[in-house]
C-alpha cells in the first residue's frame, strides 16, 4: 500500500443510545449490509457479533467499546461501539474523544430518555457532528415527528426530517427520501433489496412541505443556495447534499432519518447519511497538544506526511493475543517494529502488531496511516489516555478523565492462594477499565473495589469469579458517601518532640471553608516565607490533602472544601517536611472539628416509564425509598415518573420495581449530584460504619 491514503473515504463515528433504542441491533444490521458478517446476530438470542463478551450476552448490553471496520460504497467506517448504560457513560467519553461523527438513535416510541440526553449533551461538549436515527418505527406507538420535535426541544438541537416514514407501526414500509423525492420500499424480509419508485401526489405534497423547510434551513445558512432558493431555482440533490454536509460538520444541523433495524428497513439510508454528511478525518480540526519537552503548544494535521500522533482509548486482555490497545491514528503513521514514544510516560514502545478488527475476524496490517482507528499488539505501558508519538516530534494530548466512583464492593479470598490472585486479576481488569479502582480496608483486611455503579461492579466482580476463577465471598454493595463542612473554621497545631539530638518542629495555622457542591478541593496558600519555607509549604498542602482522604465522621474522603494556610512558624534546625505533614494532620482534624461535618450521598436521576394503574404503587415504593417525585409526563397510555432517589435506595430496584407493576414499568437512572444526607439517616450510616447498633 502506498502513503496515498483517501483521507477523505474514511469515517470514524461512534453510536449513542440510551439503552435499548436499537444501537447493537442497527451496527448489526450496518455490519450485515456491508458485507461483513454474512448471517444476522439477533441481540434477543445473544449472538450479536459486536456483543462479544459473555456478560454482555446474558444481559443483552454491549459494555465495551470495541472498534469494528466496515466498507459502504468505497468508504471505509469504522464503527466505535459506545454503550448505552449509563454506569459506563466514561466509556462513551473516551469514544467521543477519537470519532469525528456520531449517530444518535432514538426509540420512535420512547423519543428522548434521560440516558440518550446525556450522552447527547456530552457530544455538545465535544461539538462532534450528529446524524440522527430514529428506530423502531414499526412498533405500536411509534411517532416520528414527536420525536424530531423531542430532540428539538429537549436537546435544542436544530434538526430536520431528510426521510419520512411510509405507513408505521405494522404498514411501515419503507421511507421517502426528501432529498431525492423518491420512495424506497422494502419488499423481502432481510430487506437487502428495496425498490425505488416516484412518490404518489398524496406523498410529494407531504414530502415538498418538509422539504421546503428543509430548504429554508439550509437557505438561512448557506449563500449559494439561499441564491438560489431567492432565485426561485430548482436546488439539485447533489447541491443540497453538499450543504448539508457543511452544516452537519459544523454542527448546524442533525438531519434526521427514521427506520426500522429490526424488520431490516432504512439501514442502508443511513449508511449513505454516514457517508454523505458526517466529517471524515480530515474534515475535523487539528489536534493539539503540548510538546513535552518545550512546554509550547503544538498542532497535528490529519496528514500522513505529518509526525506520528496517536492517542490510547482502550486496553483490553484478548484471550489470544494478549494485550490489545486500540489506538487513534491523528497524523503521519505507525509502521510494524519502529519504536515510538508513549510521551506521558517517557517511554518507549515498539508495536508487534497491527490489527484491523471487523465484527468476526481481524485483519493484520503492517502500517497504521492517520485517519485510522486500530489495534496494536506489544505496547507494555500505555494504557487508556496515553499519546504515542514519533520520538523526534513528541506531542502530548489532554488525558481522558474519568469521574469518581460511587458505590464500593468488599471481597473476601476464601484461601491465601485466593488472596493473590485477587490483587493479580484485578491488576489486569484494572488495564482494561481504569474507571473501578480497588483498595485494602485497613480495618477489616478485606479488598474494597470501587465501581460506577451497581452493574459496573456486578460485571467485574462476575470476571473475576468466572474467568479469573478466584474463589472469595462479595458483600453487597455499599454507597461511597463523602464528607464535607458547612462551617468556615480555623485550627492552629504545632508539632514539636525533643528527645536529645535533633527534634521536630513545626507550627501551622490553617483555615478551612466550605465551598458548592462539586467544586472538589482547593489549596491556597497564604504565609509568609520567613513564616513557612516553600518546601514546606508543599509539605503542608501534601498533608491537607491526605488528611481529607478520611473525614472525622465516618472515615469518607472529605470534598467540596477550601483549606488555607494563614501562617506558622519553623526551626532552623529541628524542622522537617515530615514534622509539618503532622503538624497538618493536627491541624485539619482540629479545625473539622469545629467546621459542623456533614455527610454527602449521591442522588440518582431516575426516570420510570409505567402503565397508569400501576403509578400508585411506583411512587409508594419510591416514598419508601426517600425518592422526591419531581413530575409526570404523559405518554401515549403510560406516565412517564421522573424523581430523585438517593443511590443507597437504588440498590435492587430493577427486582423491586419488577414486582410492584408486574413487570410492565421500566427505568433507567443516572447520577444527578452529590447532597447532603438528613440527620437521622446519617447516623444510622455512621454507627453502622463503626459497627454499633443504634
Ligand atoms: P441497545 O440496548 O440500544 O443495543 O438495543 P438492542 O439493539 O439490544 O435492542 C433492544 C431491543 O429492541 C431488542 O429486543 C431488539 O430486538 C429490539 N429492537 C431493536 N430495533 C428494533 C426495531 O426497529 N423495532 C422493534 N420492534 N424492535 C427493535
Amino acid at each position: 500500500m502506498s502513503d496515498k491514503v483517501d483521507l477523505a473515504a474514511i469515517r470514524n463515528i461512534g453510536i449513542m443510545a440510551h439503552i435499548d433504542a436499537g444501537k447493537t441491533t442497527t451496527t448489526e444490521r450496518m455490519l450485515f449490509y456491508t458485507g461483513r458478517v454474512h448471517k444476522i446476530g439477533e441481540v434477543d438470542k445473544g449472538t450479536a457479533t459486536m456483543d462479544w463478551m459473555s456478560q454482555e450476552q446474558e444481559r443483552g448490553i454491549t459494555i465495551t467499546s470495541a472498534a469494528t471496520t466496515c466498507t459502504w460504497k468505497d468508504v471505509v467506517i469504522n464503527i466505535i461501539d459506545t454503550p448505552g448504560h449509563v454506569d459506563f457513560t466514561v466509556e462513551v467519553e473516551r469514544s467521543l474523544r477519537v470519532l469525528d461523527g456520531a449517530i444518535g438513535i432514538f426509540c420512535g416510541v420512547a423519543g428522548v430518555q434521560p440516558q440518550s440526553e446525556t450522552v447527547w449533551r456530552q457530544a455538545d461538549r465535544y461539538k462532534v457532528p450528529r446524524i440522527a436515527y430514529v428506530n423502531k418505527m414499526d412498533r405500536i406507538g411509534a411517532d416520528y415527528l414527536r420525536v424530531v420535535n423531542m430532540i428539538r426541544q429537549t436537546l435544542g438541537s436544530e434538526a430536520y426530517p431528510i426521510n419520512l416514514p411510509i405507513g408505521v407501526e405494522d404498514y411501515f414500509s419503507g421511507v421517502i427520501d426528501l432529498i431525492d423525492l423518491k420512495a424506497y420500499i422494502y419488499e423481502d424480509e432481510l430487506g437487502a433489496g428495496y425498490i425505488i419508485r416516484d412518490l404518489t401526489a398524496e406523498e410529494m405534497a407531504e414530502a415538498q412541505k418538509h422539504r421546503s423547510i428543509l430548504v429554508e434551513i439550509i437557505a438561512e445558512n448557506d449563500d449559494y443556495i439561499l441564491e438560489k432558493y431567492l432565485e426561485g431555482q430548482d436546488i439539485s440533490a447533489p447541491e443540497l447534499n453538499q450543504a448539508l454536509r457543511q452544516l452537519t460538520i459544523s454542527n448546524k444541523i442533525v438531519p434526521v432519518l427514521c427506520g426500522s433495524s429490526f424488520k431490516n428497513k432504512g439501514v442502508q439510508l443511513l449508511l449513505d447519511a454516514i457517508v454523505r454528511y458526517l466529517p471524515s478525518p480530515q474534515d475535523v480540526p487539528a489536534v493539539t497538544g503540548i510538546d513535552p519537552d518545550r512546554g509550547v503548544q503544538v498542532q497535528r494535521k490529519a496528514d500522513t506526511q505529518e509526525a506520528l500522533c496517536a492517542l490510547a482509548f482502550k486496553v483490553v486482555v484478548d484471550p489470544y493475543v494478549g494485550k490489545l490497545t486500540y489506538f487513534r491514528v491523528y497524523s503521519g503513521q505507525i509502521k510494524l517494529g519502529t519504536s515510538i514514544l508513549n510521551s506521558g510516560k517517557r517511554k518507549k514502545e515498539r508495536i508487534t502488531k497491527i490489527l484491523k478488527m471487523h465484527a468476526n475476524h481481524r485483519e493484520e496490517v503492517s502500517q497504521a496511516y492517520a485517519g485510522d482507528i486500530v489495534a496494536g499488539v506489544g505496547l507494555k505501558d500505555t494504557i487508556t489516555g496515553d499519546t504515542l508519538c514519533d520520538e523526534s516530534s513528541p506531542i502530548l494530548l489532554e488525558s481522558i478523565s474519568f469521574p469518581d466512583p460511587v458505590v464500593d464492593v468488599a471481597i473476601e479470598a476464601k484461601t491465601k492462594n485466593d488472596q493473590d490472585k485477587i490483587g493479580e486479576s484485578l491488576r489486569r481488569l484494572g488495564e482494561e477499565d481504569p474507571t473501578f479502582r480497588t483498595r485494602i480496608d485497613e480495618d477489616t483486611g478485606q479488598t474494597i473495589i470501587s465501581g460506577m455503579g451497581e452493574l459496573h461492579l456486578e460485571i467485574i466482580i462476575d470476571r473475576l469469579l468466572k474467568e479469573f476463577k478466584v474463589n472469595a465471598n462479595v458483600g453487597n454493595p455499599q454507597v461511597s458517601y463523602k464528607e464535607t463542612i458547612k462551617k468556615t473554621n480555623r485550627a492552629e497545631a504545632v508539632f514539636e518532640k525533643q528527645s536529645g539530638g535533633r527534634g521536630q518542629y513545626a507550627q501551622v495555622i490553617i483555615q478551612l471553608r466550605p465551598l458548592e457542591e462539586g467544586a472538589g478541593k482547593r489549596f491556597i496558600n497564604q504565609s509568609k516565607a520567613e513564616e513557612i519555607p516553600p518546601e514546606f509549604v508543599t509539605a503542608v498542602e501534601a498533608g491537607s490533602l491526605e488528611a481529607m482522604q478520611g473525614g472525622i465522621l465516618a472515615g469518607y474522603p472529605v470534598d467540596d472544601i477550601e483549606i488555607t494556610l494563614l501562617g506558622g512558624s519553623f526551626h532552623e534546625v529541628d524542622s522537617t517536611e515530615q514534622s509539618f505533614k503532622i503538624a497538618t494532620g493536627m491541624a485539619v482534624r482540629e479545625a473539622l472539628n469545629g467546621a459542623e461535618v456533614v455527610l454527602l450521598e449521591p442522588i440518582m436521576d431516575v426516570e420510570i416509564v409505567c402503565p397508569e394503574e400501576y403509578v400508585g404503587e411506583v411512587i409508594s415504593d419510591l416514598n419508601s425509598r426517600r425518592g422526591r417525585v419531581l413530575g409526570f409526563e404523559e405518554h401515549k397510555g403510560s406516565k412517564i415518573i421522573k424523581a430523585l432517589v438517593p443511590l443507597a435506595e437504588t440498590f435492587g430496584y430493577a427486582t423491586s420495581l419488577r414486582s410492584v407493576s408486574q413487570g410492565r414499568a421500566s427505568f433507567s437512572m443516572q447520577i444527578k449530584n452529590y447532597a447532603e444526607v438528613p440527620a437521622s439517616k446519617s447516623k444510622e450510616i455512621v454507627a453502622k460504619r463503626y459497627g454499633l447498633s443504634l
